[in-house]
């Protein structure tokens, strides 16, 4: 009998719910109230109140007491029978926490869950209110987990009205955010909805987020309509139709301006073409024409109905997720390969190295110098922007293995300090200086959470400073799983280094991060150990 119950309960709770009762003589109260949010509105003024929880069967409960009270209802504690009761126009209810039942006006009824003490506080089924005269009005988890409990009926346009204040005074529920929001990456042909990771297809094909020659981020209009809930339509002439959010919007073939509902949006700016018969458009022209909102954090972009700018928890979710889609990149690569860049940062060199990075989609980890830092602290911002690496290269370039401990651990300590400052996190990967270390070095290390990254490609690009010479000396040598070492110390290394990536991602390869390599293969970097390769 409780287990059908549950499963009919977790179906009822699950559904919206809109019920009716006669108008009952009181004081004219609507409460809305949010899972999660400890505030209601009453009559549309805020107020603190315990916040709504949902039982494992997905039923909504309310802290009792405080609702009730506010419905102009007794409550009293019956202490023989250990019960609390609730009273309005003649009507008690009688709950426990210890029964799926209750009592209402003298007859037994089931709950849809079991009521819970939280904090002290008593919550119940909100449904059960219905037998005091109320009338309870409920959205699910993916319309934002609200809850209405009023004492007389409302009209739908009335709880139209009331749920859209409370989004207003509340925000979305992670449900709601959820079904919403997109994040994508550039170059990734998944995406993340909140439910999952979704496959960016269009006609067959993927349809891959990129940036412009121009510098607009570019998005599949189609798959990007769709992922959001809304429809597309192409025609003939290769004008694209989207219906998402209430609104319709027509994208034109070639660059031109967005029509929205009818009207020509001057300053919705096109900014993308067909490629291959996939209609793409800035993220601009898609956020602005749709009612959207768009960030962006490095090469991710997050689209969402909701204003995000005082919701941090949410862009930091949708940024996590953004992390992971990097690897589910490059399901047909010939391998992958981390290039790494010692003795940095290095001023305009660096600059124009990242810049050439940012242009070819490449992730790179770069071993700094605490010197070197403090003459450069303004570029640290762009490596993890752009979805960099940062490791420890010591202090001042030390041979570690002739430091004593106390020099060993000032050494790693420094630039450890200054990166965590300025890029946000500790690393947890070192490059000794000269690749000399041993096991007090590996120990120093580990006891900073620190792998010891080496190299299996040696570019001698320090010695040989000829773009030839550098190539010819480490193409031949490349194959999946290595580890490039190079430094962004010389105009040539940086030339020999985008040379190198076009021809090698010409072949296939994949460039990512020591650490992205590792993910990729399945190998958990364990502090204190040496790392030349990673396959
Ligand atoms: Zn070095």
């Amino acid at each position: 009998m409780k287990r059908s119950l549950r499963a009919l309960c977790l179906g009822v709770a699950l559904l919206l719910l809109c019920t009716v009762f006669p108008a009952a003589a009181g004081t004219d109260t609507v409460l809305m109230m949010q899972v999660g949010t400890g505030a209601l509105l009453e009559n549309g003024v805020s107020a603190a109140a315990p916040a709504p929880i949902y039982a494992d069967n997905g039923a909504l409960l309310i802290p009792l007491r405080p609702i009730a009270q506010r419905l102009g209802a007794a409550v009293g504690w019956d202490a023989p029978s250990r019960q609390t009761t609730v009273s309005r126009n003649g009507v008690t209810l009688r709950f426990t926490d210890q029964s799926w039942s209750y009592q209402a006006g003298g007859e037994t009824k089931s709950l849809s869950a079991q009521p819970r003490v939280v904090n002290g506080t008593l919550y119940v089924p909100v449904l059960a209110l219905t037998d005091l005269g109320v009338s309870v009005h409920v959205w699910g988890y993916y319309e934002g987990g609200f809850c209405a409990v009023s004492d007389r009926a409302l009209s739908d346009a009335a709880l139209a009205q009331y749920h859209a204040q409370a989004l207003k005074a509340f925000g979305p529920n992670e449900g709601l955010f959820n079904r919403t929001s997109l994040t994508l990456r550039l170059g990734s042909r998944k995406a993340w909805t909140g439910g999952g990771t979704v496959e960016l297809c269009e006609k067959g094909g993927a349809a891959v987020p990129y940036q412009g020659s121009d510098g607009f981020l570019m998005l599949p209009v189609q798959a990007c309509a769709e992922a959001l809930g809304g429809t597309y339509a192409l025609d003939a002439a290769g004008n694209s139709t989207v219906t998402l959010g209430g609104h319709t919007a027509v994208f034109p073939a070639a660059n031109g301006y967005v029509t929205v509902d009818g009207a020509r949006r001057e300053h919705a700016y096109y900014g993308g073409a067909l490629r291959q018969g996939t209609a793409f458009c800035s993220v601009y022209a898609f956020a602005s024409t749709l009612g959207y909102c768009a960030y962006a954090d490095g090469d991710a972009i997050l689209l969402s109905a909701w204003d995000l700018s005082q919701r941090p928890a949410f862009q930091e979710r949708a940024w996590q997720a953004a992390d992971a889609l990097i690897l589910q990149r490059y399901e047909d690569a010939k391998g992958f390969l981390a290039l790494t860049f010692d003795d940095g940062p290095s001023g305009q060199l660096t600059t124009r190295l990242l810049d050439g990075l940012k242009a070819r989609g490449v992730h790179a980890t770069f071993f700094l110098c605490d010197y070197r830092i403090q003459t450069y602290p303004g570029i640290l911002g762009r490596y993890r922007a752009e979805g960099h690496e940062v490791g420890n290269h010591s202090a001042n370039h030390a041979t570690l293995t002739a430091c004593g401990a106390e020099k060993l651990a000032s050494e790693l300590d420094a630039t450890n300090r200054s990166i965590t400052r300025l890029c946000g996190a500790a690393p947890t990967l070192m490059r000794p200086p000269g690749g000399a270390y041993n096991q007090t070095v590996l120990s120093a290390a580990g006891a900073r959470g620190m792998s010891c990254i080496m190299w299996s490609v040696d570019t001698l690009d320090w010695k040989n400073r000829n773009v030839s010479a550098i190539l010819q000396r480490a193409l031949p040598n490349v194959r999946d799983g290595d580890i490039i070492l190079m430094h962004d110390m010389y105009s040539t290394s940086v030339d020999a280094a985008l040379s190198m990536i076009d021809t090698l991602q010409a072949q296939g390869y994949v460039f990512v991060t020591v650490s992205e390599l590792a993910q990729l293969k399945g190998v958990s970097l364990q502090p204190g150990a040496s790392y030349s390769s990673i396959r």
